[in-house]
């Protein structure tokens, strides 16, 4: 391990020590997250709405996942088209015709020669991960393994893609994490030290990096890593889990690159909130994987597959990416006026339907007022404001958001 990578063994942790709290009745769903106090029953476009019948405009799609809104007809007659077969799953025993189509659509619309269907983003990466170290095997090298990702990622929660998570708190608990995987700088420099064709499988990173605060990776860094990675025979993989399928105004994120991946993965709105991911792999890859190399029971099984089909459909529309790019760039616009009008906000970056907006005060504390006066918002970061609204959302539904968002902000 080079100086320049983050030993995640090094830093302090103090575990949490029993307390009177720990007496206290438990709720029955593990108490992982802090949700808000409301039991949300129903939505409907842009809104969501609670049992005391109080409306939620939802900027946060359950976080870059219902781009298509709530209670979306389409989604709902595709739901249906499926469940009319009687055939919800079968295994990947077993051949279905939704996930060849849905597959053959994807191949058909990126650099992918074949595409492995998941159940979440976390899933996803992990297999990517795998698939990374069977292709590092296959080319002789017998120390190739290391997986690399890049500071201020976010790649999920499961061993390997914790080791290959940049955020102290979600990593220090669950030490020692996966061996191979090391953090490198967003440096070029940095990077060509650690990308050691005899040790080196894969790069993992977001082009934008949403929990890590929304962070707009420059294209000449993600340029300069694909010739890097291309000259030390090192895969690169593009994690487009929050920012693809049409949130930045392409379909991927990638095609405003010009340059593609060896693998991409992709989770969260595929199939507008049912749990999917998928990979897609290059020949290079597809050509090393072989019967038994990786699984899992439900990937990609019919009705999933069935509706996401008809939703990437949707997200690849050019009217509807092009109401991404157009409404994206005026809320843009329409956060920076804000920031300087409230003087309470440092920075705003984003593009297309994904912002982020430091501010002065702990980000919960905005996100709270907001959420009293009906608008829902989430962070990535302490002090960091993420806008993630469906899609389809309209100027007149954004203009009302922001100015729920304005006023929270003087507060
Ligand atoms: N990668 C990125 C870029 C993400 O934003 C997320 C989730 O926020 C993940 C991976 C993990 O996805 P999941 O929560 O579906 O496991």
């Amino acid at each position: 391990m080079t100086s320049t990578m983050l030993s995640p063994e090094s830093a302090p942790f103090t575990p949490a020590v029993a307390s009177k709290a720990d007496a206290a009745p438990l709720p029955a769903i593990l108490g992982t997250y802090k949700r808000q106090a409301p039991l949300f029953v129903r939505g409907d476009g842009v809104y969501m709405y609670d049992d005391a019948g109080t409306r939620y405009l939802d900027f946060v799609a359950g976080i870059a996942v219902t781009s298509l809104g709530h209670n979306d007809a389409g989604v709902n007659g595709a739901i249906q088209e499926a469940l009319s077969t009687g055939l919800i799953h079968t295994s990947n025993l077993y051949r279905t015709a939704p996930g060849e189509a849905l597959a053959q659509w994807l191949v058909e619309r990126s650099f992918a020669s074949s595409v492995f269907f998941a159940n979440s983003g976390a899933e996803a990466n992990e297999g990517a991960f795998k698939f990374a170290r069977r292709w590092a095997k296959s080319t002789g090298a017998p120390a190739k393994h290391e997986i690399i990702a890049v500071r201020g990622g976010f790649h999920g929660r499961m061993p390997g893609t914790l080791a290959a998570t940049d955020r102290p708190n979600y990593r220090l608990p669950f030490r020692p994490l996966m061996g191979g995987v090391s953090i490198v700088e967003r440096d070029l420099t940095e990077l060509s030290v650690a990308l050691d064709p005899e040790t080196a499988a894969a790069v993992i990173v977001e082009p934008i990096q949403g929990e890590g605060g929304v962070r707009v990776l420059d294209p000449a860094f993600l340029q300069g890593l694909r010739t890097l990675t291309q000259e030390r025979n090192v895969l690169l993989i593009l994690d487009e889990i929050q920012c693809g399928l049409g949130r930045t105004g392409t379909f991927f994120a990638y095609e405003q690159l010009g340059f593609e991946p060896d693998m991409l993965t992709m989770a969260k709105p595929i199939a507008n909130g049912l749990p999917m991911g998928a990979i897609l792999v290059n020949e290079t890859v597809a050509r090393v994987m072989q019967p038994g190399d990786h699984g899992t029971t439900f990937g990609g099984g019919p009705l999933l597959a069935h509706v996401a089909h008809h939703v990437v459909q949707r997200l690849s529309d050019p009217a509807l990416l092009q109401h991404v790019k157009e409404t994206g760039a005026w809320f843009g616009e329409q956060l920076q006026a804000i920031g300087q009008r409230t003087g309470a906000v440092r920075a705003v970056r984003g593009t297309g339907l994904m912002w982020g907006m430091d501010v002065h005060e702990p980000a919960s504390a905005v996100i709270a007022r907001a959420f009293a006066q009906g608008l829902l918002l989430v962070s990535a970061g302490e002090h960091t404001l993420r806008f993630l609204p469906p899609l389809v959302i309209t100027r007149e539904e954004l203009a009302s958001g922001l100015a729920i968002l304005e006023s929270a902000l003087k507060a």
